[in-house]
């Protein structure tokens, strides 16, 4: 029987194994964590995001540049696709009101668990603890893994790499791939953090007095860019939702220019003249935070970040103070370190694979998942497209085999 081994117990790595454990092969999982699933599992902590109900064609652009590599596999198993699968699986999900798709339970344990359960009745094994170190004298079918009964050799007919990314370390995904597969003259580019917060230089008293508040209904503008929702200052900088839909551009812009300067409009909802008509009113024995308070309910975080970034002298200014509320100036110094994001772009070119995920230097080895170089905004983009090129890369296995 053949000898499939597949490097990696995440989305990509079980997708690809649910593929090939429909044929008469022998299927083993690797993992060097203790137990399967655990980014995916973490994933699952505030609500597991599966994917997004979007229109396809939207659904797509999320990809951005990779978007053209990515669509093959996305169009053989979209959204709609993954909800049935997941339905077979006994998973029930529903559409959020913005459209993101989540299973009813929320949480990623019982998905994990059924679909476990499934693949091993089906066959698969799993080998856990099992680290993988490369290969033997550069021979793509002699695995070398580092287990706790010292090194192991092991054969296989083909191999899916599902490896992960580099955020999130102590969940198994190191990117310490990247310098095997670099050694082996493959085109890999460099892991960078996608959807990730950044460094901004606060003075003491604004970190010591706001880190750790949210920063409710503003709206984020850099370049193009316009969203509104939620942040969190933090120690360091700035983190959330709204910061991370916005994080590929403005780390791109970071490394050209050094920094990036984004605009937060603290009153979304309101128009400048507006604001400048309340602020203009004679403020009489009013302290200026009474008088703000008073007249725009602005205190707290806001009024804290205004007075971070606004010359004093402006303070009395009700046509700058305006201005600075509908675009306050955050520079952002540079992105927070990889291990801390929720994702990372950067990964095997896909000039390295053909359309079967395959590596062109390297017959017999596939490659699935987060590890390949693309990236993508929360909403469930990102696992699914982990479960697609899984799936592909599946598929990918058992075409080669046959043409063999
Ligand atoms: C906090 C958090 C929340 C997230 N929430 C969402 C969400 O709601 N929706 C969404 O779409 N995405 C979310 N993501 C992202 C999503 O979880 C990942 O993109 C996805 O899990 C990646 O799947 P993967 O199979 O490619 O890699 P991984 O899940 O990282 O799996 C790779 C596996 O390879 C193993 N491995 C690595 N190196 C070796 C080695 N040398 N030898 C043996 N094994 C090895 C690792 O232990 C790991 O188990 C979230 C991520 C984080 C960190």
């Amino acid at each position: 029987m053949q000898k499939i081994a597949i490097i990696g117990a995440g989305a990509a790595g079980l997708m690809a194994a649910e593929i090939l454990s429909q044929s008469n092969i022998d299927v083993t999982v690797y993992d060097s964590m203790p137990s399967v699933g655990r980014k995916f599992l973490m994933a699952g902590k505030g609500g597991l995001n599966i994917s997004h109900a979007e229109e396809f064609e939207t659904f797509v652009t999320r990809y951005g540049s990779r978007q053209h590599n990515l669509a093959p596999y996305l169009n053989a198993f979209t959204p709609t696709n993954l909800r049935e699968w997941l339905n077979e699986l006994g998973i029930e999900t529903f559409v959020g009101s913005s459209g993101r798709i989540f299973p009813k339970e929320m949480k990623a344990a019982p998905l994990l668990r059924a679909w476990l359960h499934q693949l091993r009745s089906k066959g698969v094994h799993f080998e856990m603890r099992h680290r993988w170190l490369g290969w033997k004298n550069n021979d793509t079918q002699k695995l070398i893994f580092d287990t706790p009964n010292g090194e192991k050799l092991i054969f296989a007919d083909a191999v899916i790499l599902a490896l992960g990314g580099g955020s999130w370390a102590r969940l198994g995904s190191t990117g310490a791939w990247v310098s095997i597969l670099r050694g082996q003259g493959l085109n890999v580019e460099t892991l960078q953090p996608s959807n990730c917060g950044f460094n901004v230089a606060w003075r003491d008293y604004f970190q010591q007095r706001f880190s750790g508040q949210p920063l409710k209904n503003v709206r984020l503008i850099f370049g193009k860019f316009q969203q509104k929702g939620e942040l969190m200052i933090t120690e360091n900088g700035i983190e959330g939702g709204l910061i991370y839909a916005a994080s590929s551009k403005i780390r791109d812009e970071i490394f050209k220019s050094g920094n990036a300067i984004i605009q937060l409009d603290l009153f979304p909802d309101k128009m400048t003249d507006e604001l400048f008509t309340k602020l203009n009113k004679p403020r009489g024995k009013l302290s200026t935070s009474q008088f703000w308070r008073r007249q725009l309910g602005l205190e707290g975080v806001k009024a804290g970040l205004l007075r971070e970034v606004i010359n004093v002298d402006a303070l009395n200014s009700a046509n700058l103070v305006c201005e600075t509320l509908k675009a306050l100036p955050l520079k952002l110094l540079a992105p927070r370190p990889i291990d801390e994001a929720i994702s990372c772009a950067g990964g095997i070119c896909f000039d390295e694979l053909n359309n079967d995920l395959m590596c062109k230097k390297m017959a017999g080895i596939f490659c699935a998942g987060e590890m390949l170089d693309w990236e993508a905004p929360t909403g469930g983009y990102l696992l699914t497209a982990c479960f697609a090129t899984g799936r592909a890369a599946g598929f990918g296995v058992l075409k080669w085999l046959n043409e063999k």
